[in-house]
């Protein structure tokens, strides 16, 4: 087999693990009924194990599994949580607080919005990538419907305060949501202490499949109203049709069992290997942090390297590690990051940025390789071509 780089690409997506793999596999054969059936013993079997599923989604945030609507992912469940309470609540208001550094797929639903009518707060945030919590209180008006404010930031690992947020909205009678697709099974999660409305979540950025997320619908106190996006069969107590991926489900559920089993002893492993990655790196001139030191997830380290080309750090790096300099989806476009333009960086630092997803799969052996060849890269680039000047302008 041809050599394949060291993957620490871990917030675009992660390997499934095997122990999830093998829990699905009877799901797409055997037991292949649908859950919806429920006439015979195969939509029996199906529905048996979603429901297993909903309930081990619910013991993992505080929910209840009446409260856990499935989706394709956290894009549609961050989709259905902004359009469907934007849709359910505009006679009371038409304004929506979210941050700068969001995903896309919290943005766009906003952007969208916009389009329509509604206004949309992009709060800003301070140089460690955390609002401010006090111009979040605000930003909040007598015509606000939702605050959305993600968990943990996909590029710089940055965990914004839930629990001081999710007081400030039930305070203000605002509704809260959450983009938790990096933070679930990572970092504690309790939708009762944390005061949250509604939570996505996603299955492939902790070592289960792609296409399976879901999002979390309060019930009670309050009782969140949410208009459909997708109309059909009524699945999912109507809030979102189409027939339940049942392998997809259970492996997502799998996933969720196995991280939190896993989720002190998985900390401290990462935040030991990131250790190893960031020591050497903080010892270079002109080599930065990206985000707050402590309050981020421990498999995340983001640097900025001052005086070198981006993507000549980039291409630098491609044979030995798999890594990227922003969020995958947003790696097609020609723009810097908007995270760490958001943080204050000049484009040219934004540009010459690198995102260390750490993951389960990987060892201290492999990090010190990737340091070595990061070290000689950078000394090369700067060598060769001092950008140092431009950089500091751009
Ligand atoms: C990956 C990610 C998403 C998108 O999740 P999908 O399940 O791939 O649609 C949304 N928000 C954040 C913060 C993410 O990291």
């Amino acid at each position: 087999m041809s050599y394949r780089p060291i993957y620490l690409d871990n917030h675009a997506t992660t390997p499934l693990d095997e122990r999830v793999l093998a829990a699905m596999l009877p799901y797409f054969t055997e037991h292949f009924g649908n859950p919806s059936s429920l006439s015979h013993v195969y939509g029996w079997e199906a529905e048996a194990a979603v429901s297993r599923a909903r309930a081990i989604l619910a013991d993992a945030i505080h929910a209840t599994p009446e409260e856990i609507v499935f989706t394709s992912g956290a894009t549609e469940a961050n989709n259905l949580a902004i359009k469907g309470v934007a849709e359910a609540y505009f006679s009371k208001g038409r304004h929506i607080i979210t941050v700068q550094t969001e995903h896309n797929a919290v943005l766009d639903p906003c952007e969208y919005l916009q389009t329509l009518g509604f206004e949309v707060t992009y709060l800003p945030v301070l140089r460690d990538g955390l609002i401010d919590l006090a111009e979040l209180e605000q930003a909040i008006r007598a015509d606000t419907i939702l605050v959305s404010v993600m968990a943990a930031n996909n590029e710089i690992g940055v965990l914004q305060p839930l629990a001081e947020i999710g007081a400030i909205c039930r305070q203000h009678q605002v509704l809260f949501h959450t983009d938790a697709a990096q933070a679930i099974a990572k970092i504690p999660l309790d939708v009762e202490q944390m005061k949250i409305d509604l939570m996505s979540l996603t299955a492939h950025k902790i070592y289960g499949p792609k296409g399976i997320g879901a999002l979390y619908v309060r019930r009670r106190n309050p009782r969140v109203k949410l208009s459909a996006q997708l109309h059909g069969g009524g699945h999912e107590r109507g809030m979102r049709s189409g027939t339940l991926y049942t392998p997809q489900i259970v492996g997502f559920a799998s996933a969720v069992a196995l991280g939190l089993e896993e989720q002190k002893r998985e900390s401290t492993h990462l935040t030991q290997l990131r250790q190893r990655l960031w020591q050497p790196l903080s010892q270079l001139e002109g080599v930065y942090l990206n985000g707050h030191p402590t309050q981020r997830l421990p498999g995340n380290l983001n640097i900025s390297v001052e005086g070198v080309d981006g993507s000549a750090l980039l291409l630098g790096l491609q044979p030995v590690v798999a890594v990227s300099s922003g969020a995958a989806c947003s790696s097609v476009k020609t723009a810097p990051s908007h995270v760490l333009m958001a943080l204050g960086h000049s484009e040219a630092l934004a540009y010459a940025s690198i995102r260390f997803g750490l993951g389960r799969c990987n060892t201290a052996a492999e990090l010190d390789k990737v340091v070595q060849h990061l070290l000689g890269t950078i000394q090369s680039l700067r060598q060769a071509q001092p950008v140092r000047s431009k950089s500091k302008s751009a």
